[in-house]
């Protein structure tokens, strides 16, 4: 699998355009891979995990096309992570003609939160159907966590996240060709029922992308710090749910705990991880 990293902060950007920390103020001096936008990743062209506010940017900056994006799968429907209006953007109300049909997987709560904003454009929704095929371009499953399920050429593993209790947030286990990608933003510590779920699936993975919010601040309930992400790199390898190649990358990176880019790699590289960057390219 080919995976873009589209963007790789927390909720607020890093830097946050509103603030004028030392972290911030060195991230637009040094530029580059310390200037972050909000998490997304695009694999191999047609999956997209979470439609959220700066797919556009991303698109821009990178060059890229996501005309080509056949599935996504949503984490959550925080609104670092989903932006409704991306629906219509690829849709023949914004004059989009001739894209494949969207198959769009994501928890009750983000689906509800779609719904909401089909219902505020006055698009004529069969609510109760939840294909709403031709309108939107857009095939809709509803999934929830432990749900192993088939996304075109991918299988999946949906797992519950140790987020926000209010709303189903969900990592994923995508795999092709035996290459496994485990992608865990926005979580805290892995609960018991995750850790459990993940041995029974039994799949190494060959590359894991993890939340690492609060990098040095103190630790954390719904994301991590740097002592928790190693934490759960530590149980991983106990558990042998790492395959002997497995590289391992912080994400989902906020302006108030973690240092700009070279200075957190730094600190990564002597602790036997990598720190993703928006641009990133892995073949994972
Ligand atoms: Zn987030
Ligand atoms: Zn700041
Ligand atoms: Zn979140």
């Amino acid at each position: 699998m080919h995976l873009l990293f589209l963007g790789t902060a927390a909720s607020e950007g890093y830097p946050d355009a509103f603030c004028n920390c030392s972290n911030c103020a060195r991230a637009r001096q040094l530029g580059g891979a310390s200037l972050r936008k909000r998490s997304a990743v695009l694999i191999n062209n047609d999956l997209l995990i979470d439609f959220g506010p700066d797919l556009m940017a991303a698109a821009l900056q990178h060059n890229l096309s996501f005309a080509n994006v056949h599935y996504c799968l949503q984490t959550h429907e925080h609104s670092d992570h989903l932006d409704t209006s991306h629906f219509f953007s690829r849709s023949q109300f914004c004059g989009v003609q001739g894209t494949p049909r969207l198959h769009y997987y994501a928890s009750q709560g983000a689906i509800e939160k779609l719904f909401s904003t089909f219902l505020d454009y006055k698009i004529d929704l069969p609510v109760n159907d939840i294909d709403l095929g031709d309108q939107m371009n857009l095939c809709i499953h509803m999934i929830a966590p432990q749900d192993e399920f088939a996304v075109g050429p991918y299988n999946v593993l949906s797992l519950h996240a140790n987020h926000d209790p209010s709303i189903t947030a969900m990592l994923y286990v995508i795999e092709r060709n035996d290459r496994v990608l485990f992608y865990a933003t926005d979580t805290g510590e892995l609960s018991e029922v995750t850790w459990q779920a993940l041995k029974e699936h039994g799949r190494k993975f060959t590359m894991v992308a993890m939340d690492h919010t609060f990098g040095f601040a103190g630790r954390s309930n719904g994301h991590m710090n740097r002592e928790q992400f190693l934490e759960q790199i530590e149980r991983m390898r106990s558990e042998d749910l790492l395959a002997d190649d497995a590289r391992i990358f912080a994400h989902h990176l906020a302006h108030h705990s973690n240092p700009p880019h070279p200075e957190l790699v730094e600190y990564a590289q002597q602790h036997g991880y990598e720190v993703a960057y928006d641009g990133l390219r892995v073949e994972v």
